[in-house]
């Protein structure tokens, strides 16, 4: 039975091969998935700068535990460090927070005393401890995360930091900034002002300290790619329409690719990024989404997060230094916003990672930079892109000839098949547009076919959005559902397809 169902996955990132694999695993032999682009792996995209690994895309697993999937694999496959694999390192809970050992800069070119700065970031964790519980609690009092923030921060520095010196107060503010910026990078937002409050605590990060893959993303993908039949995925491949709900084609679904071919299917599988999806739903189903799908794709927000690689012949950081962060000194009214992009677009990149262990990387930095001012880095040449981060490295270290060596960096807004980086939760979404999401077509209470188009990919995970574990489960999640859908196939042949 299995072996007749024909199955179509609409991309090959994480989701879409994750959804495979597990198919192909439990006994269906016709499965299929169309690329668009030429390579598989979506937004797990490892490139080099000259003889080093980087990831322009994903970078780290989020939360490396038993409970992380994406983890188990690295794990089985040996693509890890050996530290990364101790209990220890599975043991450590930061939140899904920037960690490591940091150092500040200010924007008038001196590096700033951490102790200085600490109010600061101590106020802001707790308040974003805070902004997580109202999912629970209901009643949250702002709209947005950012509004909240600034709210609080007024409101506790009164009081908190009255024995402060009106400059190093002014300075905790440009830090509260700094940090509104970092966490637009971290949630995939133009503004914190844009990402809702009352679902924010949805998100669930897992404990252990993120680990990297040191010959890169990718591995992962080719070692569950190798483990698929050849030709399975057809590249360069983009589908237009998917057609589903039609009397005419009986119980199947038509796949109408750019170049003509029309692929006929029971299910498919579709995987395609939200910020796609937002742009081209209208032509992607025939007939259109149902509304209250629609209105869940419109209300979800899609961002950019862009990386800067810059690298250095020597370091301006000290040795032990693994991120290092940019105050603005002129930034006292805690907005993560730049009013004159054109100009001052640079002013948005909270600051750099440090690529480590030294002996792998050298001396490179990852600058991150999120929102409308990334999407302008974007449409600016290299050299401009080089020129401003000279200038603005100059200014911060106070050193007038520092010279980055190499500098490259990642246009994923620009990128056709993505049009930004990853999901959040935007003012006024809730619970329910994750369910939407991940409905199928057709919706429930339907007397048509069930199943025609399954939704997977990270933006339909309920508490991991955004992640690569998330869009894996996706994957696995809609393989799960036709599965059952087809309760011939043996619980032995099932429980051999659990990886
Ligand atoms: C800069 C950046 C940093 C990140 N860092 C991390 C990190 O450190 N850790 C982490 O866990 N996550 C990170 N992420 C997020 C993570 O990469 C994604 O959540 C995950 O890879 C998404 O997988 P997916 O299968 O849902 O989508 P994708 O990987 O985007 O796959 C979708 C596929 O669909 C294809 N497609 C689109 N339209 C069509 C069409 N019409 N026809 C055919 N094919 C089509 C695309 O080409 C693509 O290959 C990062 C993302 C970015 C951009």
């Amino acid at each position: 039975m299995a072996g007749n169902v024909k199955i179509v996955i609409v991309g090959c990132g994480i989701s879409g091969v994750a959804a495979a694999h597990r198919l192909v695993k439990a006994g269906f032999q016709n499965v299929r998935i169309l690329e668009a682009t030429a390579r598989s792996g979506g937004r797990i995209k490892t490139g080099s700068l000259g003889d080093i690994i980087i990831e322009i895309g994903a970078n780290w697993i989020h939360g490396p535990c038993e409970e992380n999937p994406v983890f188990c694999l690295a794990r089985q496959y040996g693509l890890l460090d050996p530290k990364a694999l101790t209990p220890e390192n599975q043991a450590i809970d930061v939140g899904g927070h920037p960690q490591g050992l940091p150092n500040f800069f200010s924007s008038s070119g001196w590096k700033l005393n951490a102790e200085d700065v600490f109010p600061a970031q101590e106020m802001f964790a707790e308040l974003m401890t805070e902004c997580s519980e109202f999912q629970c609690q209901k009643g949250e009092p702002c709209a947005s995360v950012g509004d909240f923030i600034r709210k609080e921060v007024k409101e506790r520095a009164a009081e908190k930091w009255k024995n402060i010196n009106p400059a190093t107060r002014c300075l905790l503010q440009c830090m509260i900034s700094n940090m509104l910026k970092a966490e637009c990078s971290i949630n995939g937002a133009h503004s914190m002002d844009e990402v809702g409050l009352g679902a924010f605590g949805l998100y669930k990060s897992l404990p252990g300290l993120d680990c990297t893959f040191p010959g890169g993303y990718e591995g992962l993908i080719k070692n569950l790619m190798s483990e698929l039949p050849d030709g399975l995925v057809t590249y360069s491949h983009p589908v237009q329409c998917v057609h589903w709900n039609d009397a005419k084609t009986g119980n199947s679904v038509m796949v109408e690719c750019e170049d003509g071919e029309r692929i006929t299917a029971d299910h498919v599988i579709v995987t395609v990024p939200l910020g796609y999806l937002k742009k081209h739903h209208s032509t992607l189903f025939h007939p259109p989404l149902p509304l209250h799908k629609l209105h869940s794709v419109q209300r979800m927000g899609f961002g950019t997060n862009n990386k800067i690689f810059v690298e250095f012949d020597a370091p301006w950081w000290d040795a032990d230094c693994e991120i290092i962060y940019l105050v603005w000194e002129d930034e006292d009214v805690m907005v993560d916003q730049i009013p004159d992009l054109q100009r001052s677009w640079i002013k948005k990149l909270f600051g750099f990672t440090v690529l480590k262990p030294t002996e792998r990387y050298g001396h490179l930095l990852c600058g991150w930079i999120a929102g409308h001012e990334s999407e302008y880095m974007e449409t600016l040449s290299e050299q401009e892109v080089t020129c401003e981060i000279t200038q603005l490295i100059r200014r911060f270290t106070g050193n007038p000839t520092v010279t980055p060596r190499r500098v490259l960096r990642s246009q994923w807004f620009q990128e056709p098949w993505t049009c930004g980086s990853y999901s959040h939760l935007a003012t006024g979404c809730s619970e329910q547009d994750l369910d939407n999401m991940m409905e199928p077509l057709p919706p429930k209470g339907s007397n048509a076919p069930p199943l025609q188009v399954l939704f997977a990919g990270e933006a339909t995970h309920s508490c991991f959005f955004s992640t690569v574990h998330g869009a894996l489960l996706t994957g696995w999640r809609e393989a799960d559902r036709l599965i059952s859908h087809y309760p011939s196939i043996s619980p032995s042949e099932l429980s051999k397809s659990k990886l």
